[in-house]
């Protein structure tokens, strides 16, 4: 597809044409064959790590590319737009990745960065649980001082790629230090910790990677696995969660162009009434739609990006926010347009349309769900009362 000028620099987009060289080498098929197979697409991780593609937005002294969020987010589209989503690059490099640059100690920096960037050390992110859910502020997973280290108790749920993480960023509130204020605090904690279980969970997604329970029983952690100020609560968590929802945009995008690619080939090619299907408005309509809304949601997405490598956080909330509620919806339509121009073969395995449908469709609950950004859109860009 043509790249933006407009927008990014000719090293954004050399990165971009690397990327996309690389993915398409494993492509679609590799993809839902690891999928459908219940093994994990290992190899093709390990290679955008060593390629140094996975630690783009951290800085080079700890085995990065020292560039910004928009180079993961174009390295998480360019994957995604050839059939290979890894929602793992929204987790690992780019929440922990930022959060540990950003707030980590020098130690903290130099034993987990590396590993994050070359792909040897996956860590995964904690935050949602069953009885809180979007209202995060609900949190009941508790950090409790114990000597000069923590035991964590509580439970976390459709926690992505527990079973290819050495470590999860567990988010949890410690109530004990004296104050009588809830904090929200970031632990480091080893998915092989005495106390620390995972459940998979079967869900509906073609995709090698999985959602787990996680339970917390008694976990005990060193004083040095909060990462941050304990005090620093959500403005260290929100320095992650804005390149999450960059990153879920830049993952929409990337999908909703592999969708309206596959369909605008195979329109092209089919021919009923002597024509290809293609010339028919009924079909072409939909996809120069989605066309238009894509383009759309990766201008904006790619705008917060650089709000937010600029500095500029909470203009970036408000730009990451919009980004990732069209970016979703943009996603959602063009695989539902490309269902439908396949006709039956839509729904096949063999033309691997319809497996986008649930993946595009987790993009509209997924980090952050569409009514929360209404909910924030109407809040904070509108002025008006707080809903919720
Ligand atoms: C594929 C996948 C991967 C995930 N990976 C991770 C991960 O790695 N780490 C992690 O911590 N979490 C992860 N999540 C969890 C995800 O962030 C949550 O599913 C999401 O935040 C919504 O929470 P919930 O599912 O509990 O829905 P609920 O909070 O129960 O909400 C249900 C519905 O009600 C709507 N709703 C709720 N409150 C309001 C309101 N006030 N106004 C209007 N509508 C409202 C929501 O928008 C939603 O549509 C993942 C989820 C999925 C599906």
């Amino acid at each position: 597809m043509t790249l933006t000028p407009f927008t990014e620099t000719e090293e954004r987009q050399a990165l971009r044409r690397e990327v996309a060289k690389l993915a398409s080498a494993y492509g679609r098929e590799y993809f839902t064959e690891k999928a459908r197979a219940g093994e994990k697409t290992t190899e093709l991780w390990l290679e955008i790590g060593k390629q140094g593609f996975l630690g783009t937005n951290v800085p080079e002294e700890y085995g990065g590319g020292g560039g910004g969020i928009g180079d993961t987010a174009a390295v998480c589209e360019e994957l995604a737009a050839q059939g290979c989503p890894l929602l793992l690059m929204v987790v690992s490099p780019a929440i922990c990745g930022t959060i540990i640059s950003r707030y980590g100690t020098e130690a903290q920096k130099q034993r987990w960065l590396p590993g994050i960037c070359d792909g040897t050390g996956t860590m995964a992110f904690a935050i949602t649980e069953p009885d809180a859910g979007t209202n995060t502020h609900k949190i009941t997973t508790t950090g409790r001082k114990d000597g000069d280290g923590w035991v964590l108790n509580g439970r976390k749920v459709w926690i992505s790629g527990i079973d290819e993480a050495d470590h999860v960023l567990v988010v949890a509130r410690v109530t004990d230090d004296g104050s009588g204020r809830v904090k929200p605090v970031l632990f480091v904690v080893p998915t092989d910790a005495p106390g620390f279980e995972a459940t998979a969970i079967p869900m509906e997604i073609v995709s090698p990677e999985r959602q787990f329970q996680v339970y917390l029983d008694d976990v005990r952690l060193p004083a040095d696995a909060v990462v941050g100020d304990e005090d620093g609560g959500l403005v260290q968590l929100f320095a992650g969660l804005n390149p999450e929802r960059i990153m879920a945009a830049s993952f929409s995008t990337g999908l909703a162009r592999f969708a309206l690619d596959k369909a605008a080939a195979y329109v092209k090619e089919r021919e009923i009434w002597g024509v290809p299907i293609g010339a028919h408005q009924g079909l072409a309509h939909p996809l120069a739609q989605s066309k238009i809304e894509i383009e759309l949601a990766r201008l904006m997405t790619q705008k917060a990006a650089a709000l937010y490598d600029a500095g500029l956080d909470a203009e970036a909330g408000e730009a990451a926010n919009m980004a990732k509620y069209a970016a979703a919806e943009a996603a959602c339509d063009a695989a539902d347009r490309a269902v439908q121009a396949h006709g039956g073969n839509g729904i096949t395995q063999e033309y691997g349309v319809a497996g986008l449908l649930v993946a595009a469709r987790a993009g509209r609950i997924a980090p952050v769900s569409r009514e929360m950004i209404l909910n924030y859109v109407g809040m904070h860009s509108l002025g008006l009362p707080k809903s919720y």
